[in-house]
């Protein structure tokens, strides 16, 4: 089973969740996805011994069968080749590797190189894994692909997606099982959350949504999800406490039994709305 945790905004506690529901569990492993800023190892602390790259292919054009003419500019969707004065410049950071331009040029005048935009790194048994984009690189999508080829070996998968509702989060959550929503009561969590749950409800993907640092005072959260119908799964306090351990890199389950047993009792509803 594939349980993506997302949220509309960074800083909402989607790392939190995912981690401490894969360190909760048997079996279970976890993916961080979250490939500009994957954080999860700063709790797991798993011993990265594993780590290959990813590639991507990128067109490269030998002048001396280049004649100019233009017809990979005009086959690139992406504008990643400009053809001026008849000298072909590409931008490999916008390529997408799709190897349009290559089969449209008649003089056979382009061939592909690999270059390496991010690498994967895990530990021995593949129980932690996350992916890492490379400075200044921006295409994530090769990084997720490599990342979901990787997953399915264990039981329980959760996956930490990356924030927002970008086409990086479409492509990590696209085949998940469940999709849990992370968001914390403020306005901004609100709005950021409405957009979370758009993006869901447009995949048809299943999902419910965890409240962090939940307070009796504002309950905004909580109201909106009754209104809406949806499944409010969990809520973790505010907490000095949490936020003390936090800062040293110490998830509550991991000094905590009573959140343990919640998050246990997190993947048991999950089950129970997926059944
Ligand atoms: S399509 Fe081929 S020949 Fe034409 S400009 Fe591009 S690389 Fe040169
Ligand atoms: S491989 Fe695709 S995206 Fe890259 S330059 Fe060629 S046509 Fe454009």
């Amino acid at each position: 089973m594939k349980i993506a945790v997302l949220s509309g905004k960074g800083g909402t506690g989607k790392t939190t969740v995912s981690a401490s529901l894969a360190y909760s569990l048997h079996n279970s492993q976890y993916v961080d996805c979250d490939v500009e800023e994957p954080n999860g190892n700063i709790f797991l602390k798993a011993s990265l011994t594993e780590k290959e790259a990813v590639m991507v292919l990128n067109p490269v054009v030998n002048d001396d069968l280049c004649t100019g003419c233009g017809a990979c500019q005009q086959a690139c969707q992406f504008n990643a080749i400009a053809v001026i004065n008849k000298k072909v410049m590409i931008f490999d950071n916008i390529c997408h590797s799709c190897g349009a331009c290559k089969i449209a040029c008649p003089t056979g005048a382009i061939s592909e190189v690999p270059r390496e935009v991010g690498i994967i790194e895990s530990n021995s048994s593949h129980t932690f894994m996350h992916g890492k984009l490379n400075l200044n690189e921006p295409l994530t999508i090769p990084v997720i692909l490599q990342l979901r080829k990787k997953m399915n070996k264990y039981n329980h998968v959760i996956i930490d997606s990356a924030p927002g509702a970008s086409c990086t989060v479409v492509s990590t959550i696209e085949d998940c099982d469940y999709c849990v929503l992370v968001t914390e009561p403020t306005p901004f969590g609100l709005h950021d959350l409405k957009i979370a749950i758009d993006l869901v409800k447009q995949l048809k993907l299943p999902f419910g949504v965890v409240v962090n640092k939940a307070m009796d005072s504002d309950t905004s959260i909580q109201v909106f999800c009754k209104e809406q119908n949806i499944d409010v799964l969990m809520e973790l306090p505010y907490s000095k406490e949490i936020a003390k351990n936090y800062s040293k890199g110490i998830l509550p389950v991991q000094y905590s039994n009573h959140y343990k047993d919640e998050f246990i009792k997190l993947l048991a509803t999950i089950k129970e709305r997926t059944s």
